[in-house]
């Protein structure tokens, strides 16, 4: 960190974020500034310029993160607004802070308590997601995988087939499977491929966080019916 001004932290938020403008946009007068710390359910923080007016909302997550770091936002989000690219300095000081076990830690219990989660059941129309579930785990892990709750999207989502929420242990499929015409092998493939989210863990190990392992996509191949599964996919 010897690139950093020794003036930054006798800094306050609202002077990082001016001299990151100025820095950004020199021939621009300085807008009026306000920074505010939230209560969100995550880590994101938002900005957004509204009648010459720069409004920055940090999730309150980082309300006592070291001014480096605030500084490292303030390039992410200025950057942001005025699409310039961000340094890489400041994207990899920013991530490697928000991948501290204890930062995880804390935003994995926000996510908890704030963030509310709607999960339906697991019955649907056509498919039961117990029933899938169950069937996967025993042929594929043994029966050894803890049922999370499983529910289906609200809507018939065709960009995000499935997620695994581990704030809230909940798979949750689109409805876009629960219904006559999507052939069942599509459906046990995404089901599949969540049920290897439970049984590989995310990888935080370095600055970038990384969510498919290479252990991850090894168990994926696995898969029988992987290569029609995904043509299949593609016609949904
Ligand atoms: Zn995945």
């Amino acid at each position: 960190m010897q690139d950093l001004q020794s003036s930054l932290f006798f800094e306050t938020a609202v002077e990082i974020y001016a001299r990151v403008f100025r820095e950004l946009k020199p021939r621009t007068p300085l807008p009026e500034l306000t920074i505010e710390y939230c209560r969100f359910a995550n880590a994101d923080s938002f900005i957004r310029l509204e009648s010459g007016r720069l409004h920055v909302r940090i999730s309150d997550l980082l309300e006592g993160a070291p001014a480096p770091v605030t500084e490292a936002l303030a390039y992410i989000l200025l950057g942001k607004l005025y699409r310039r690219p961000v340094a890489r300095v400041y994207a990899r000081r920013y991530r490697l802070y928000l991948n501290r076990r204890d930062m995880r830690r804390q935003a994995h219990l926000v996510r908890q308590i704030r963030g509310r989660k709607f999960v339906s059941g697991p019955r649907g129309q056509v498919h039961d997601l117990e029933e899938v579930f169950e069937r996967l785990n025993t042929r594929f892990f043994n029966g050894l995988l803890g049922r999370p709750q499983l529910g289906w999207s609200r809507g018939a989502s065709r960009s995000m087939l499935g997620h695994f929420d581990p704030s809230h242990n909940a798979i949750i499929v689109s409805r876009i499977f629960d219904r006559p015409e999507a052939p069942p092998l599509t459906l046990e493939y995404v089901m599949f491929h969540e049920m290897l989210h439970l049984r590989y863990p995310v990888d935080y190990s370095g600055a970038r966080r990384r969510v498919h392992t290479k252990e991850f996509r090894e168990a994926e191949k696995e898969f029988p019916g992987i290569k029609e599964a995904k043509q299949a996919l593609k016609k949904l």
